[in-house]
């Protein structure tokens, strides 16, 4: 769909509930992050791209002080008056309306004049996926604040907006990742992320099939294993005797680390070193499919956040002919991508792979490196 019938689309879905033509219509994409996995939190770097999913808000100002939210995915809507947006109180509404709400709770925090709010979403990522709609929608809502707003925030300040919306008023702890890749990417590139100072570099990503194979696993306690492995890569520096694991070298992590925090650090020296030969093979046009693989490898054995439904998915992959493939996003279920094979190669193996396994039926789509977010109308 072009965007200007992404967003007639939008528009028609707001005068639905509304009666009302919206003042403005913002998207931001899904991402996929092709490498630089628990990364982020270390300090360190990651390569994530935008993809062609995203999530379109339409948006308008009411007089009232209230802010009413609709998800044409869900079919809900849900509303609070401004004075009582307060993470605190954030538990009185269903949890996906926290996102959007949070965002515009961020917004005020951060000194941002809005009068009441009419905001209507509709995604084409699927929600929960592992492709990050909820940066899509906090950074959709973040942007269309900005606008509306007049605040002229840069990405980083919306970054910040949409993560502090995630982490604080919808409770869900998150880096930025997300957020930079749906806010710094650009078509056809991949964006490489430095966590230290959050500066980016776009990276020109060749011609060749990019596939996510969506797994549709879901490991029950995700937020708990992440949370400590958190706590593990901050013991690690600690002993090392550094701020972040983004410092530790490879040779002092195997010289001074053992049993557990051994092997936390080590992915994140090794996922660290990767992601900078990565950048430097798509700036040479080599190709850097075992990267990924040594990635996924990494991310089973030392960082231990892998599942068999994600190993399944990468296995397959390559044996049908892909030339890397990793898990992408936290692990624990979630999606794969592969590189360097169609989807319409992989879906049939993959499908049958998963059935043979007794695994949920897995869906298998090519994405294509897209645009940041931004006001289409
Ligand atoms: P992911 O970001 O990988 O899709 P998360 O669990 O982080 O998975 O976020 C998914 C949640 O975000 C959904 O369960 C829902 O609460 C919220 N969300 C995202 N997109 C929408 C949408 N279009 N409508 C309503 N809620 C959404
Ligand atoms: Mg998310």
């Amino acid at each position: 769909m072009t965007d200007k019938a992404r967003a007639a689309q939008a528009a028609g879905e707001f005068h639905r509930l509304t009666g009302d033509h919206p003042e403005g219509i913002w998207e931001a994409p899904g991402r996929v992050n092709l490498i630089g996995e628990h990364t982020d939190y270390n300090g360190g770097w990651a390569l994530p791209f935008a993809i062609d999913r995203s999530t379109v808000v339409a948006v308008r100002r009411r007089p009232d002080h209230v802010v009413r939210v609709w998800s044409a995915n869900l079919g809900q809507e849900a509303a609070a008056p401004i004075r009582d947006l307060d993470p605190a109180r954030a538990s009185a509404q269903p949890s996906w309306a926290r996102y959007p709400l949070g965002v515009v709770w961020s917004a005020l925090g951060r000194g941002a004049d809005l009068p009441g709010l009419d905001i209507s979403v509709t995604s084409t990522v699927p929600l929960g996926s592992g492709l990050s709609s909820s940066a899509a929608l906090t950074v959709a809502v973040a942007v269309a604040v900005n606008d509306i707003a007049g605040t002229a925030w840069g990405v980083e300040e919306l970054a910040r907006v949409a993560q502090e919306a995630e982490a604080r008023f919808a409770g869900v702890p998150c880096g930025l990742l997300d957020q930079l890749a749906a806010l710094g990417a650009r078509r056809g590139h991949a964006v490489l992320i430095d966590f230290m100072s959050l500066s980016r570099e776009l990276v020109p990503l060749g011609p060749g099939p990019l596939v996510v194979i969506s797994t549709g696993a879901q490991r029950a306690n995700a937020a708990g294993a992440y949370a400590n492995r958190r706590a593990a890569c901050e013991r690690a520096a600690g002993v090392l005797g550094l701020p972040t694991l983004r410092q530790a070298s490879l040779e002092q992590v195997e010289a001074r680390l053992e049993g557990e925090l051994l092997r936390r650090a080590r992915h994140v020296a090794t996922e660290n070193a990767r992601v900078m030969q990565a950048v430097r093979r798509l700036h040479d046009r080599q190709p850097l499919g075992d990267l990924l693989t040594a990635s996924h490898v990494s991310l089973r054995d030392d960082y231990e956040v892998s599942c068999p439904e994600l190993d399944l998915a990468v296995g397959t992959a390559l044996r049908e002919g892909a030339t890397g493939a990793r898990l992408t996003g936290a692990g624990f279920g979630g999606c794969a991508i592969a590189i360097g094979v169609s989807a319409e190669a992989l879906a049939v193996p993959v499908a049958k792979a998963f059935a043979d396994a007794g695994f949920k039926p897995p869906t298998v789509f090519d994405v294509e490196p897209s645009e940041r977010a931004r006001r289409l109308a």
